[in-house]
This record gives C-alpha cells, structure tokens and sequence, in this order.
C-alpha cells in the first residue's frame, strides 16, 4: 500500500528559532484540527497506514541547517518541510493567495490586486512544492492536496506524473463565473487547469461545485455528465464533500472539569448576564462590522434587553499586514468603542471585546456558556465556528444565528438563518433567538448535531479519499476503451481477413471539426481522398451515416459509390445515386413547429434554424455556450409538450435540438444496411447522442468507436476527427489477406 501524501501550504506545526536551533511548534486551524484527527485515527486502525504532510514550516530555514531539519520533521512528525527563501514568502503569503485570491473567491471585486509579478511569484511557489513532492513521492503514493495558495500544483504534478492519484479540495468558496471572469484570461486557464490536473477535486458545497464545473465549460470547453468531466483522454470529477469537525472533541471537552471551571469564571465575569458570542479571524469576508451594526439596532429596537446582554466578542489576529486588514482593525476598535460608549452604564459593559486567539478550554467553554451564537460571514468556504458551537452542547440547547452566506448554511438549515447585510434582520434574530424555548432549540438543533455527528472530520476524509479510489477505477476502466495504436492493430488484423467490411460513419464531428455554420463543414482534400481510397477496395461497403439532408450530402459528395443515409437514416442513397426512404415518413408537422423554432432563433442571438426534408434543428453553436444550452432545453421542453400528438421525436444533439419522425434513427437505419450488405466485418464512429443508437444496433462483434468522449455504449474511443482520419487511413492501407 502506498502513502498518503498531504500537501498543504502549511506544516501543522511552525519551526520557530531559538539561538541557532529550531524547535517544532503545533499550530491549529481548521485544516490541520480535520485532517489532524483523521491521520492519528487511522494510523491507530491501520498499523500497516504511513502518511507525510508537505508543506511549508512557517519560517526561513538557512541552506546549512534544512536536511537536518527535514529529517527531524519526517522522523518525528510525518512531514517534509518545503524550503522557502524569506522573499519567496513575503511576496507569496501576501501576495497573490491573499491579495487576488482569497478576495476574488469572497466576492470583494474591490479588494483584489491583479499584479502580474504576485502572479509570477504564485508560479514559482507551486512549482517548488512540485519539485518538493517529486523527491519525495513514490509508485502507489495517493497525493491529496489542499486549498487556494496551490491551485497551480495538481497541474504541475499531473504533467511531471501523468498516472499519479491526485486529490485537491477548496477549502474557500469557489465564485460564480460572473466573478471570476474578473480574473485575466490567461490566469483563469492557468488555474482551472491547474486545479483539473486532479483526478478529483472537491469542495464544501453543491454550489461552489456547480460554479467551478460551469467555468471549466465557459473557460475551457470541458462539459461534464453528473460531476464527471471528460477531458481529452482521461476522466476527473468534482463533487461536493462538506468539512467536519472532531465532533466527539467538542462534545467530551464541554463536560470536562477544566471546560467546567473556565466556564465558571467567565460567567462570574459578566456576572450571570445571557451571553452572545461570536468568534473569528480578523478578516473582512468575516462581517464583523456588521454584525456591530447589528447588535446596535439589537439595542436599539429591545431596549428591554439593555443590561442582560452581554456580547463576547473575539476577533483572531490575522493577515495584519495587509492594509484593508489594519484598517479593518480600527474599525472594530472604534465601533466597539462606539456601542460601549453609547449604552453602557457603570454596572454593565455591552461589548466584551478581546484580539486575541484562544486556548481550547477557553473556546470550548465559551461554545458551553453561550446561550446565543451569532455568526454573520458576508461570506465564508463554510465556517467551522458554527458547527463547533452546536458539538459544544450536550443537552441540546443554545441557538445559532448564522449568515446564509456561509458555506455551513447549506447543512444547518434549522439555525436561524440571515442576510447579515440587514442590520434589523441580526437584531430581530437575536431578540428571537433569546426568547427561543427551551424545547424548540432542542428541537431544531438535535437534526443538525446528529448530522455532524455522522459527517464528521473522520468521514469527511474516509468519504473524498473513497471517491479518489473511485474515480481512478472509472479511469482504469474507460483507459482500456481509449483505441489506442495496439488496440487499433487488433481491429485492423479483423478487417483484413473480412470478406465484407462495413465501414458506418458519421460526418459531422467524426470526419470533420465542427464549423461556426453547418454549411461551412466541407471536406477538405485530405478527406476526400481518405474516403476515395476506401471505396477502391472491393471488400469494403463504406457508408456515411448522417444528419444532414440529402442536399449537402449530394453537393459534397457526388461519387455515387459513395454510400450515404441522410437525416438520421430517414432515407438511403443506392450505387445508382438515387435517394430511397427507409419508411415512410410525414412532413406536415413542420408548419405546426418551424414557428415555435423561429421564435428561439430571434430570441437567441446567434442561433439559426436548418430546414432538412424530413426535420428542422435548432443550432446554437454561435451561441453564447450557456444561454444556448438553456434556451435549447427550454426549447425540448416547450416543443415536447406541443408535439405529443405529432409522431415526432425531439432530439439533442451538439449544439443542435432536432426534431424529427419518430422512428426515424441511425439504429434503424444500420439494421436495414447490415441486412442488406451482410458483413462479417462491422466499423462505426460517431460522436455524438445519436450516434449512440447507431453503436446499439450494431452486432456484438462489432467494432464501435465514440469520438471525443469516453462516456458511450461504444466499446472503444478516439480523441478527435484527427485521430479517426488516422486510424482509417492505418486500417485502409493495411489492406486485404
Ligand atoms: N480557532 C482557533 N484558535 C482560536 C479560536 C478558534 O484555531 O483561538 C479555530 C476554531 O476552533 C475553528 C477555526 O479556528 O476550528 C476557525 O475556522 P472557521 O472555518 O470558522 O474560519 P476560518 O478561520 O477557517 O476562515
């Protein structure tokens, strides 16, 4: 069994200097406290389980003095440090992570430096990690890596090791495309191919999943089926994974006797009043202004709650060194300043304020003692304080007001639930909150302390590394499908000692690339002399089996002998060049539907209708990509609905919705020429949706072949037209036995 290697841009410890020696400092976090428990429980499980954690140590360590310390590290705590010269941290830590990212990713366009030198820098930081994990990683390794400063890195690795298990989770939101289109083009590639460099990538929510796999189709063209995205050779997943705590932690800790007595003297402290607490970072995705505000209007609009309520704020120091960070600063200060000022009394003081982290059974008393939660992010990846507060309450009291903006919203939907942008809405939440019974706050908040009772930091970790194992299996099985040149050579033996070979293939998308406009995909010389070549050899019944109509097929290809099914199989071309129809079909519903679809092409900007004989089709390849494929299944909808009389079908193909007879499909069409040509040799590309009824009719000895997607019924896949004309060309030239 292999190791599973962590990478994070943090050590969970810091080295910190003393004289000319180094000692190991434990650090927390969110991150390291999940993870943390999850590595020591399962080495307790499995004896047999060897982990190491990569990151950086927190501090600039002389040349002289790091194999030491990286031996020290890996012997005593499972970790490798990586290097970091003074100003590659200074520019990184403060730089693009923290100055691009980590605004861009909250939603504050405002906050966010676009510095092609922090971009450079951010380069070069993931490329030491690679180079850290390429000494150190080994065959079988599975390498999960973590978070917003290493987004380039999962790309990294993939190119230096193409089949290495590679895991990444986003610890932060990931936006909207609305938002990250912000971001220059080039950077937008850089990261999302750097993050696809994983076999899986996950994140906290089903929308931070939902928005990353919606750029990776507008920035690189990638769609994706249920998560699974099919790049050109392999398949990755994204998919949602929401972070836990060490429930059992919290919940053992709030009955201990050194939780019980800090307890004891925080309470004398405010001298029995009701407590409302909040902690977090300082930061300005955190809402801590508002929540002042809030808690203003509180007092404001309940006088009767003047006295009795004591606010236990704490604020985490963090990121001091960033302008908006200090400036944020002051304002707390001052605020605090303000409210205390304006409603305090010589017996009571509003706002208990400390900048400063805490010790657990500090933490963990306050989560006990606090009646009242209130925990108002503008936004937050997820926000490991609520969840920490609800572990931290055995007897199933307390009420948590949390902001929809946080990730943990979404999994604790029985809080009291706010916009923390309306100050009266936090001060009406706080008033209900304090006059909550007993039982309700039992009663709502007994689901979610059972949810994260069950989802907790263990599962959460076991869950992503089991669908890491998934996904490389999926890519294990659909690897054998990709036609590779020995694959090819055993079809190509076949075909040699075929008496009849049929040859079914599609047009668009198979032989050729896609054009802007139907019309402009003629075949190129190239091409044409391809499809000569394998009309010259008796054996070969070769047939193109395509959508488009008689007319265009004829203009393209004259050569009778060429032989051809238009329309989806609709109707046949013989040798003598004539057009038969394989059923009978009716046309009249066209004048029933043509204005339905005329109606899209002058909503739709970019869309244009193609008249066939026997079918219309909708194309939106011009489109913009999303609207085009919102408007298209609008249009399935609306024209299902209107031809439930008709026996038509409505069809999706690439970028085109079609409607035609029922009936009518390439399947149908492949048994009627297998009928007729009665080989012992059957070949079928095609790329899209409806070739997938072709593939189904072919016999099981058949040799099926799915352009540019592994997802199919086909046995085989090819990358694109370029590698179908090669392969044809490989099977042409081999000729006959
Ligand atoms: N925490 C901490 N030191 C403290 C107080 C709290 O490390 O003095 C922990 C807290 O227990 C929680 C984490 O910091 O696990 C904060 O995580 P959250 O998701 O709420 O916010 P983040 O800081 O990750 O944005």
């Amino acid at each position: 069994m292999g190791r599973l290697i962590v990478v994070s841009n943090r050590l969970p410890f810091t080295l910190r200097q003393d004289g000319a020696r180094f000692e190991f400092v434990a650090s927390s976090g969110g991150l390291v406290t999940a993870l943390g428990a999850y590595l020591e429980r399962r080495k307790q499980a499995e004896p047999d389980f060897q982990y190491v954690w990569v990151g950086w140590p927190g501090s600039a360590v002389p040349e002289s003095q790091q194999a030491t310390i990286q031996q020290t590290a890996l012997e005593k705590h499972g970790a490798y440090p990586v290097f970091l010269t003074a100003d590659d941290t200074e520019d990184f830590y403060h730089g693009f992570p923290n100055r691009t990212l980590w605004p861009l990713f909250h939603y504050f366009p405002s906050h966010v430096d676009y510095d092609p030198r922090a971009f450079q820098n951010y380069v070069r930081v993931n490329q030491r990690f690679r180079r850290a994990l390429l000494e150190l990683i080994e065959p079988g390794d599975e390498i999960w890596i973590h978070d917003y400063q290493l987004l380039l890195l999962p790309g990294m690795l993939r190119e230096a090791v193409p089949d290495a298990t590679i895991g990444f989770f986003l610890h932060v939101p990931f936006p909207a495309h609305e938002i990250f289109r912000l971001m220059p083009n080039a950077w937008k590639r850089d990261l999302l191919s750097g993050m696809l460099g994983a076999d899986l990538v996950g994140f906290h929510t089903h929308e931070y999943t939902q928005y990353f796999l919606n750029c990776v189709f507008r920035v690189l063209g990638h769609d994706h089926h249920l998560g699974q995205i099919a790049m050109q050779d392999q398949v990755r997943r994204a998919d949602t994974f929401p972070i836990g705590i060490d429930f059992e932690r919290f919940m053992s800790a709030a009955s201990s006797d050194a939780v019980k007595a800090r307890k004891n003297e925080i309470l004398s402290g405010i001298r029995g009043r009701t407590a409302v607490f909040s902690v977090d970072r300082l930061d300005y995705t955190k809402g801590i202004l508002n929540r002042l505000r809030g808690f203003e209007e509180f007092l404001m609009r309940y006088p009767e709650w003047r006295e009795k309520v004591v606010f236990l704020l704490t604020v985490l120091p963090s990121r001091a060194e960033i302008a908006q960070y200090q400036t944020m600063k002051h304002e707390i200060d001052e605020r605090v300043g303000q409210i205390n000022g304006l409603f305090g009394t010589m017996e009571w003081v509003p706002i208990v304020y400390q900048y400063r982290s805490l010790e657990f059974e500090t933490l963990s008393a306050l989560y006990e003692l606090s009646p009242v939660a209130l925990i108002t992010p503008l936004r937050d990846g997820m926000n490991l304080v609520a969840k920490e507060y609800l572990a931290s309450k055995p007897d199933g009291t307390g009420v948590l007001i949390l902001s929809e903006m946080a990730g943990a919203a979404r999994e604790l939907s029985e809080a009291i639930l706010i916009n923390p942008n309306h100050y009266a809405e936090i001060a009406d939440a706080l008033h209900q909150a304090l006059t909550m019974e007993p039982e309700e706050q039992i009663r709502r908040n007994r689901p979610m302390q059972e949810r994260l009772k069950a989802y907790d930091a263990q599962r959460w970790a076991t869950h992503f590394l089991a669908s890491l194992a998934k996904v490389k299996a999926k890519q294990g099985q659909l690897a054998t499908k990709h036609l590779t040149p020995a694959l090819q050579d055993d079809v190509i033996e076949h075909y040699r000692s075929a008496r009849r070979a049929l040859i079914l293939l599609d047009y668009d998308g198979t032989l050729v690339p896609f054009a802007m406009q139907p019309n402009l995909a003629a075949p190129d010389n190239e091409l044409s002399s391809l499809l000569m070549d394998l009309l010259q050899k008796p054996q070969n019944a070769t047939f193109l089996i395509s959508g488009r109509d008689r007319s265009v097929l004829d203009a393209w290809f004259p050569n009778p002998k060429l032989r051809m099914a238009a329309e989806h199989g609709a109707s046949l071309r013989d040798l003598n060049g004539s057009w038969r129809l394989l059923q009978p079909v009716a046309s009249h519903w066209k004048s029933r539907i043509r204005p339905i679809l005329q109606m899209y092409v002058d909503r739709v900007a970019g869309s244009l209708l193609e008249e066939k004989d026997f079918a219309l089709a909708w194309h939106y390849r011009r489109c913009e990509p999303e609207l085009g494929a919102q408007r298209a299944k609008e249009l399935i909808d609306e024209v299902t609905q209107f031809t439930a009389n008709f026996d038509v079908q409505v069809l999706e193909g690439k970028m085109v919705v079609e409607i035609r007879n029922a009936g009518v499909n390439k399947g149908a069409a492949a048994l009627r020429i297998i009928r007729e040509v009665e080989p012992d040799f059957v070949l079928a590309i095609g790329d899209d949706q409806t070739d997938e009824e072709l593939f189904r009719a072919c016999p099981a000895d058949a040799f099926t072949v799915r352009v540019g997607s592994p997802f199919s019924f086909a046995k085989f896949s090819l990358s694109d037209f370029r590698e179908v004309r090669r392969f044809l060309r490989r099977l042409e030239s081999a000729g006959h036995r």
